[in-house]
């Protein structure tokens, strides 16, 4: 089986604070692989690392094959990023944004156009495509960042904390289409708070605390097991 990612003893420090110590697991292509864990367990510090923002201490880190680092570019082409904070461009009508990005990455302004209509469509703000961002709600704002990761056709889907703060009904929206998504065949790395998010949509979870993996199990195990006190359950 191909790996998509690939963490073998990652470490990463800022000064004093150890944000990775010595993280260590693999995941599928064609996986639902989620990272559950508190407030500071290094989940953003590692997806940080993996789309080039931060570079690593130590360690090892791959996607598809691809040193994140020394093989930057064909590494991030092949990732779609969700982020938990954003930074859009707020001049544009946002079916404009998405062909632009597209455009980035090296594609015909036609074929821009076509997968910017067709991200749009599928987070299901279509009809919104002539507004900027900032005039969409919180919840559009939502579905369109994951409309802006989808625009380049990743191979691997990164969503951080999609979820957090969004009403039971886009909660549900959204589930439903990173679903549709991962059973066409894109990989998808989620980390989210939530335990019950991480066992509906998740083939495997791994559970990070202190920049370690503290076990990597399926829903089912996780459910026998009774983690749930360990982490915030959803208020719904
Ligand atoms: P959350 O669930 O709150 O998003 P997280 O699991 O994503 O948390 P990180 O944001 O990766 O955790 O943070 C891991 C640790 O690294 C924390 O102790 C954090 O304070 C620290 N950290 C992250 N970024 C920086 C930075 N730029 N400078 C200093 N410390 C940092």
């Amino acid at each position: 089986m191909e790996l998509a990612i690939r963490a073998d003893g990652l470490r990463k420090t800022y000064g004093d604070v150890v944000a990775l110590d010595g993280l260590s697991f693999e995941v599928d292509r064609g996986e639902f692989f989620g990272l559950l864990g508190p407030n500071g367990a290094g989940k953003t510090t590692f997806i940080n690392i993996l789309v080039g923002l931060v570079r690593k201490s130590g360690g090892t880190a791959e996607v598809f094959g691809y040193d994140v680092e020394a093989e930057y570019r064909e590494a991030r082409d092949r990732i779609g990023l969700a982020p938990q904070e954003f930074n859009v461009d707020r001049f544009f009508p946002i079916h404009e944004v998405l062909e632009h990005k597209a455009g980035y990455h090296g594609v015909s302004p036609a074929e821009a156009e076509r997968r910017a209509a067709e991200a749009l469509k599928t987070v299901g703000i279509w009809e919104k495509r002539d507004t900027r961002f900032d005039w969409l709600s919180g919840g559009m704002k939502r579905r369109f960042l994951l409309a802006r990761a989808l625009v380049t056709d990743p191979e691997l889907l990164i969503l951080d904390e999609p979820t957090a703060g969004v009403d039971v009904q886009l909660r549900r929206d959204l589930w439903r289409v990173i679903e549709r998504l991962n059973a066409e065949g894109t990989t998808i790395l989620l980390t989210t708070h939530y335990i019950e998010e991480a066992e509906r949509l998740c083939d495997r979870v791994a559970i990070v605390d202190s920049g370690r993996i503290v076990e990597v199990a399926t829903p089912d195990e996780l459910r026998s097991r009774g983690t749930d006190e360990v982490f915030v359950t959803l208020a719904d």
